[in-house]
């Protein structure tokens, strides 16, 4: 195992990284570890009033914000909501990311999540790391040599999603919520359209989980266990 993990948390909206793992984002990236955050989905659906093209630029940008408050890579595929498919295509350009990553470890959405844009994102993530081992798939970016071990992060408010590990990121949830506090157009459009506090939202999963682990904060995690993902060591902080 090298002492500096590359990380890659791949996830679904602009938002979704800050609000499910952010804690333990900020905790790899304090421990000197390699973060690479990447939207496979631009957010252009996530407001009432707001037209799309803008919109999406708007999140776009507080996504880099996000991730420059712990140096992480910001990587955006600029999907539109709602249109991503688990086509080639798409598997081919999630891919490339990982290729370019050489990620340790992969994060992203469980298989079970609220919303296609998280399911197939999830289903995507888990196709095109198999495929980013293969050497003879040419591409832009050399293969990675191995199949990436994947930990599955929460689900939104945590349903039907039972944690086997947990991270305690009490002493990394201040910078969680600044990162997610970017992310102004969501915190109105939670709001206005789910009727709820963005920020507590998150709070509260995080305390909820924290009670699990005897901890103030944590965030929960599933691990893929397929042939050829499982490693005899943690691989989360
Ligand atoms: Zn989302």
């Amino acid at each position: 195992m090298r002492d500096r993990l590359s990380v890659l948390a791949i996830g679904a909206h602009p938002d979704d990284l800050e609000l499910l793992c952010g804690g333990t984002l900020a905790k790899y990236a304090r421990l000197g570890h390699e973060v690479t955050m990447c939207h496979v989905l631009n957010g252009d659906l996530g407001h009432f009033h707001i037209p799309r093209k803008e919109l999406a630029a708007t999140r776009a940008r507080e996504a880099e914000e996000a991730g420059k408050l712990i140096g992480a890579r910001v990587v955006n595929l600029d999907i539109s909501d709602l249109g991503i498919y688990p086509t080639e295509e798409t598997k081919l350009k999630v891919m490339d990311v990982i290729r370019q990553a050489k990620p340790d470890i992969i994060i992203t959405h469980p298989p079970n999540d609220y919303m296609p844009d998280h399911t197939i994102t999830s289903q995507v993530v888990f196709d095109a790391s198999f495929m980013a081992s293969l050497p003879q798939l040419k591409s832009e970016h050399e293969f990675h040599p191995k199949v990436t071990p994947i930990y599955y992060m929460d689900s939104l408010a945590g349903c039907d999603f039972l944690p086997t590990d947990y991270v305690d990121v009490t002493d990394t949830m201040e910078l969680k919520r600044q990162m997610l506090a970017k992310h102004e157009s969501q915190v109105t459009w939670m709001k206005e359209h789910d009727h709820i506090d963005f920020l507590d939202f998150m709070e509260t999963q995080a305390k909820f989980r924290g009670y699990q682990c005897g901890v103030k904060y944590a965030e929960g995690f599933r691990r893929c266990e397929t042939y050829l993902r499982n490693l005899p060591v943690r691989l989360l902080p």
